[in-house]
């Protein structure tokens, strides 16, 4: 929609209208009370190319369609897309993902020891670290290469799927050979050419939301993912960026929803990185089984207070299966079960 100034006349609204025409586009003119809108029905980008903020006469451009294209519910993709990672479904009304495991894979005792306590109490995936981001260039970086085949032993041992993140393309083929999910993360979000290498891996990704990134911008790099014929998105809210310190970051419940409406995609929760503080994790957890995410993802270590990344967060082992008592009772309330 473009909105004309009071001012324009009718040679700038002819303007307008014949650089509108050059597209295809089909061009509808409303003249108003003060000002004349011009409507474009058609291919947006095409019409974001024109430079026509910059004409005569334009007071501003006002996109009404999405700019998110494959990721939308508003175009083809009408219905909510369900996969299995290994048996375990996501994204269907009916299931809910409880994904954990340590932040970060320290040895194999540790990792072994925790997946055998989330799978014992109903997780449908194990995740876990081998590359890890740190804020600080000092901080341990994770276990790296060693670190993957723990996890697949891991996996070998509970018949966990395993998810872990991609943090350099350098890594893909590696990381692919281990992972069932690869997970983008939020610091990764934005990054495009990772998401176009992700995308290629044949793997469901896991796309967690950006530090500081609009919905607007998730959907976009989801695009990025799906642009590479791979259908397998879950996204993540992990908690943004505000004024508000208290908590490690702040858990935007109502993307969930908001999700719901606008993507086809499957949408879990971290209230893990979100709150960065075990005690608020499950009441986090069972508020995101309540608006009506597909899953969660949380962290869990033995001994939290020796963990070598995110200990304040990581919830007790001793504690995990009364955790996934609670929150399964919440998502049932929701008509989910643990999937
Ligand atoms: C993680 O899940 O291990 C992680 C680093 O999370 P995020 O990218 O959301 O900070
Ligand atoms: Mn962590």
């Amino acid at each position: 929609m473009v909105v004309m100034t009071p001012e324009a006349g009718e040679a700038e609204i002819a303007a307008v209208r014949a650089r509108l025409e050059t597209t295809g586009v089909h061009v509808l003119v409303l003249p108003g009370e003060l000002t004349t809108a011009i409507g474009a029905i058609g291919d947006p980008e095409r019409v974001a190319e024109l430079g026509l903020e910059g004409m005569a006469g334009v007071d501003r451009v006002v996109p009404i369609s999405r700019p998110y294209k494959l990721a939308s519910s508003e175009f083809a993709h009408h219905e909510p897309t369900v996969f299995a990672v290994d048996g375990h479904m996501i994204g269907a009304p009916s299931t809910f993902a409880l994904i954990a495991g340590p932040c970060t894979v320290e040895s194999r005792d540790q990792t072994l020891r925790v997946a055998r306590t989330v799978a014992a109490a109903g997780a449908c995936m194990l995740r876990g670290g081998a590359f890890k981001p740190r804020t600080s260039p000092f901080a341990f970086k994770g276990l790296g290469p060693p670190g993957l085949e723990i996890l697949s032993e891991a996996r070998a041992e509970t018949g966990l799927p395993v998810v872990t993140e991609l943090l350099d393309a350098a890594h893909a083929p590696l990381v692919a050979e281990h992972a069932d999910v690869i997970q983008i993360g939020a610091r990764n979000m934005q990054n495009y050419a990772l998401l176009e290498v992700a995308g290629k891996l044949g793997k469901p990704v896991l796309l967690k939301r950006g530090l500081s990134s609009s919905l607007d911008e998730l959907l976009m790099a989801a695009d990025y993912v799906l642009k590479e014929g791979n259908e397998r998105v879950i996204l993540c809210e992990r908690g943004i960026r505000t004024f508000e310190t208290a908590t490690r970051f702040t858990l935007d419940l109502s993307a969930v929803p908001w999700l719901k409406l606008h993507t086809h995609l499957p949408v879990i929760v971290d209230p893990s990185h979100a709150s960065g503080d075990r005690r608020l994790v499950e009441p986090l957890a069972r508020a995101a089984a309540a608006v009506g995410a597909d899953g969660i993802i949380v962290e869990v270590h033995e001994d939290p207070e020796h963990a070598l990344c995110d200990g304040p967060q990581a919830l007790y082992a001793s504690d995990f299966a009364g955790f996934a008592e609670r929150v399964a009772a919440h998502a049932a309330l929701d008509g989910r079960a643990l999937s």
